[in-house]
């Protein structure tokens, strides 16, 4: 890419980011942060220099995935990132008083992002992974004006009202020219250990028909799986607990295609 182009680079925290890989989704509550986690340390194992930005100014929730209490610190008017497993990880939920929600008007919400993006001083990284915030409301807009060249990795479910949303969350991101890399499915299925057959909670397909219809590479099915869930409540994503699990390569394999 042609550096003159790129905003992001006058933006003093991104000068040594390689990638930026933003995780997007129509609509909240459907595994959007735990995709984001789950895939930023799958990157790491494969030897990348990895940092994690939570920017759901909706509903920041990476510092309880990830078990992270403390409050960043500063440096010449640069905030230092938190360290946990090997990721440099920033949060909104680290700044703002604990249990509070996030009651931000618009431009707030931009000033916000905007410092959290450019104002954390995250080195030397290939990759950043950014949490999005859900939908396609005045965050969503900043993060994609802001950041003119991150890839969008789109996480949906196979469920049709869901769908609805994404593709709103597509043609926001395909308006500001971002590059969409590819969509992920989450909760596709369930094993329930007594038979093999999996039991399709959220109905099947929505992964497929988006894929067909936007010309996107599904990169991957994630199951409704315990572990998931219980990583992500316990602060030790399932993808560092059991990186050898089904689950730990699925999610390897999808950062393979990134
Ligand atoms: P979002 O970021 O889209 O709001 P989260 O990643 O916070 O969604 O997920 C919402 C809840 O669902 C969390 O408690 C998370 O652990 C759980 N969850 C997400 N994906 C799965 C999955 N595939 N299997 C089991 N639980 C999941």
């Amino acid at each position: 890419p042609d550096e003159q182009k790129k905003p992001e680079s006058t933006m003093p925290g991104l000068r040594k980011v390689r990638h930026i890989l933003a995780v997007a989704s129509g609509k909240g509550g459907v595994g959007k942060t735990t995709i984001a986690v789950n895939v930023a340390f799958a990157l790491k194992q494969k030897g990348n220099k990895v940092g994690l930005l939570d920017a759901d100014v909706y509903g920041p929730s990476v510092p309880v995935m990830l078990g992270i209490s403390e409050s960043p610190g500063w440096q010449d008017k640069m905030i230092i990132p938190a360290q946990k497993f090997g990721l440099r990880i920033m949060s909104l939920g680290m700044v703002t008083e604990k249990g509070q929600p996030v009651v931000w008007r618009g431009p707030l919400v931009s000033k916000a992002i905007s410092q959290l993006l450019g104002q954390v001083l995250w080195g030397d990284l290939d990759y950043l992974v950014v949490d999005l915030p859900p939908g396609t409301g005045d965050p969503s807009i900043t993060m994609a004006q802001l950041l003119p060249t991150a890839g969008v990795l789109m996480v949906t479910t196979p469920q049709e009202v869901a769908l609805a949303d994404v593709r709103r969350s597509i043609d926001l991101f395909t308006k500001f020219n971002l590059h969409i890399v590819g969509l992920v499915e989450n909760m596709s299925y369930f094993l329930c250990g007594h038979s093999e057959e999996p039991i399709e909670i959220f109905g099947q397909g929505g992964g497929e028909r988006l894929s067909k219809e936007f010309g996107l590479q599904l990169l991957g099915k994630i199951p409704i799986d315990l572990d998931l869930r219980k990583g992500g409540d316990s602060g030790v994503p399932l993808v560092v607990s059991a990186p050898d699990s089904v689950l730990g390569r699925i999610f390897r394999n999808i950062a393979e295609k990134i």
